[in-house]
């Protein structure tokens, strides 16, 4: 269709929760649940970017917001992707499951263990439901359909009726041809929605969902901007700082930000002050460069007889 507009309202980012546990990690020693934790937030994470490859590929006037947390009826409930078109809104679910699975009424079992996982299922309806009691409370008359993604090419599962709302990774593309043989014309209403489902979204905080870490436990040092598992390594005269692991080479003053922006998502309550950076940062030798650094990025703020940065 000519002059269609797809327009991502709300790109997808990496969420905090694996940044905040790469961190982790990197800097401590994490246990098998925490590895596995950021295991399955990668590829969780890794499928949804693999369904957006494919929606910026659609050719009609729609509107795209990801990875929303609302909270309807004292319940909260995810969306990872959401598509506003004139006839509906699309919701989906996107599952990067790999291998066999079996259907087996409510529940769902992966073929070679038999161990029973969450049935994503459950979890779409839940969140379609939920989604039309927002609308409704808001008074927002629009008609809602919810879709299970399964992205990973090489999944199968057994026993599914064909009349359950899955999109298999086969059926995606004619899933999308679809779609865009509907004629969509977005107007006000749908901006309007949009907007106030931007307002409604709530910004989770993925504190709760991490191991316990402390400031003193953990290993100081810079990590490196490319692998984010080697430390940086300091040659006093260079300006720049070169990876243990990658050989990644890097600008000292870039490095070391990056490490202040690290240490504040780490420690939301720890002061930024010249003294914690040199100690966070451990390769830099001279406090002047990290007190210059901090006076031209943030704000001076004096606070009786000391003072911080933010
Ligand atoms: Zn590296």
């Amino acid at each position: 269709m000519k002059g269609s507009v797809v327009l991502i309202i709300k790109p997808r980012t990496i969420p905090d929760e694996l940044i905040l546990l790469r961190l982790i990690r990197a800097r401590n020693k994490v246990s098998e649940k925490t590895e596995n934790q950021i295991v399955s937030l990668e590829k969780g994470y890794d499928g949804e970017k693999m369904f957006d490859q494919r929606m910026i590929n659609l050719s009609l006037d729609c509107l795209i917001i990801n990875d929303l947390l609302f909270e309807t009826s004292n319940t909260h409930y995810q969306i990872d992707s959401l598509l506003i078109t004139q006839p509906k809104i699309h919701i989906f679910e996107v599952k990067n499951y790999e291998g066999d699975y079996v259907l087996d009424g409510d529940s769902m079992r992966i073929l070679s263990s038999g161990k029973e996982i969450k049935n994503p299922l459950l979890q779409l309806n839940r969140s379609v439901s939920l989604f039309r009691q927002f609308l409704q409370q808001q008074r927002l008359n629009f008609s809602v359909e919810g879709h299970l993604v399964f992205i990973h090419p090489e999944f199968y599962l057994y026993n599914a009726p064909p009349e359950l709302p899955i999109i298999f990774p086969t059926q995606l593309d004619r899933f999308l041809k679809q779609l865009n043989t509907q004629s969509s014309k977005l107007i006000g209403k749908h901006q309007g929605l949009a907007n106030k489902l931007l307002a409604s979204h709530i910004k989770d905080s993925p504190y709760s969902l991490l191991p316990e870490y402390s400031y003193d436990e953990m290993e100081k040092g810079i990590l490196c901007g490319r692998c984010g598992e080697g430390f940086m390594l300091s040659v006093d005269h260079l300006h720049y700082l070169t990876c243990e692991k990658c050989n990644f080479a890097e600008n000292k003053e870039t490095a070391i930000l990056r490490s202040i922006e690290e240490f504040s998502l780490l420690f939301p309550n720890k002061r930024i002050t010249t003294n914690a950076i040199y100690d966070w940062c451990k390769v830099i030798n001279s406090k002047k460069t990290i007190r210059k650094l901090l006076q031209t990025n943030f704000k001076h703020v004096r606070f009786g007889n000391s003072s911080y940065f933010e």
